[in-house]
């Protein structure tokens, strides 16, 4: 199939498949082996070495989502995001990463990176220019991720690049978040993307992966590291998620449309007191979203008034389960200083704006005014309970 003239729905439900031959099955065959016999040119196919027929159609699907030349699949999204950062990064080499970044990210950087003597700045994506003011001599690597988990940050893509281009560094961008329906860095000169396709890629909350992609030579510089480290994903969970990515565009449109409407009532309500949406036009960013986003996401993070407990609310919501990950068809909500973000130290949470009270909701696929109607319900209990115990006089 030429995928250069289909729209994005066709290529997530076609391109990357391979053809079951045997019997003309409408969905791609599963191959288990890890030992393939030898063929004429000499392939060494072998589940570690990123290279099995389902690991090489699901690559050439999300590379072709990302319009980057190539891909690689990984055991986890932090397996990709650890692998790509060390294979561009060696002993005396410096970082440039924007300050709210993924918690198991910045951890990684501030726990680890000191073994391996590689030096790091971390920057305010609200202060453009300090990415290229904090560039030294050794930078090799400017990483961003937008909108930014949990506090839905935006980072100007293309200001990013252009300061990259100028000093021959290479960028990375965690595309999450966004996933390639709302956003395609790569189209706005990114060189490297990374998703942890545990959230929209999968989309059902069953599956843990990562993906990388970029051009072929990238890709190359990644999997030389990659099969030392030994993060590939194994091909039951390759062939889930390749099945899984046929609706992604619906999906995530419909997680659009949901999280539009949903922070729009947040924003009106008297009981919330802060709210992060860059579909907002309040959101400080939200010019920057509209220029380089196609959708603003499913995921809004906002903060309740004083008077109501968070932890006591997020019992009190009936369809909303609370609970870690993101992204699946089902709405969900954390509190990130006791998850996502709890191996960070209060201090380094709130110089990220992560505050206790904070709430992160994964805007699922449901009737948005269920959603509504579960957090207004889950207000009123907990404003009822406060009241019963004199918290708040009505
Ligand atoms: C979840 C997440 C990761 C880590 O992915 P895993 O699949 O859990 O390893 C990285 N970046 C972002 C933005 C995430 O939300």
């Amino acid at each position: 199939m030429d995928s250069t003239k289909k729209g994005f729905n066709t290529i997530c439900t076609h391109w990357g498949q391979l053809e079951d031959s045997q019997f003309n099955g409408a969905i791609s065959p599963i191959y288990l082996s890890t030992s393939y016999a030898f063929e004429e040119v000499e392939t060494k196919r072998y589940p570690r070495y990123f290279n099995t027929p389902n690991q090489e159609a699901l690559s050439k699907k999300i590379a072709r989502l990302e319009n980057g030349e190539n891909a690689l699949i990984f055991g986890s999204g932090m397996a990709a995001i650890s692998t790509t950062l060390l294979a561009f990064l060696q002993k005396g080499d410096h970082i440039i990463l924007q300050q709210t970044l993924y918690g198991g990210t910045a951890n990684l950087v501030k726990k680890e990176f000191h073994r391996y003597g590689i030096e790091y700045t971390f920057v305010n994506v609200d202060h453009i220019d300090l990415f290229e003011k904090e560039i030294r001599p050794n930078t090799k690597v400017i990483y961003i991720e937008t909108p930014s988990n949990p506090l839905l940050t935006i980072t100007d893509i293309t200001a990013v690049t252009s300061i990259a281009k100028k000093h021959r560094i290479t960028t990375m961008i965690d595309n999450t978040f966004a996933s390639p329906v709302n956003q395609t860095p790569i189209d706005l000169g990114v060189d490297i993307v990374i998703h942890s396709a545990t959230k929209y890629l999968g989309g059902h909350s069953d599956i843990l992966a990562g993906a990388v992609v970029s051009t072929k030579e990238n890709i190359n510089t990644i999997f030389q590291l990659g099969i030392n480290l030994g993060g590939s994903l194994s091909d039951f969970t390759v062939w889930m998620l390749e099945r899984s990515i046929k609706t992604l565009g619906l999906r995530v449109k419909q997680q659009n449309k949901n999280a539009k409407q949903v922070a729009k009532w947040l924003h009106k309500n008297e009981d919330v007191k802060t709210i992060y949406y860059p579909g907002l036009k309040t959101h400080p960013n939200h010019h920057i979203a509209k220029k380089q986003m196609k959708g603003y996401g499913g995921m809004v993070s906002f903060e309740l008034q004083n008077y109501i407990c968070p932890a006591l609310f997020q019992k009190n919501l009936q369809l909303i389960k609370s609970s870690m990950s993101l992204a699946g068809v089902e709405s969900t909500i954390l509190s990130p200083a006791v998850t996502s973000h709890a191996l960070l130290s209060p201090e380094e949470r709130l110089q990220q704006g992560i505050t206790d009270n904070l709430l992160r909701l994964s805007i699922g696929i449901e009737n948005k005014k269920d959603i509504i109607a579960d957090i207004q319900q889950a207000i009123n209990e907990t404003k009822k309970e406060l009241v019963k115990t004199k918290k708040i006089s009505e």
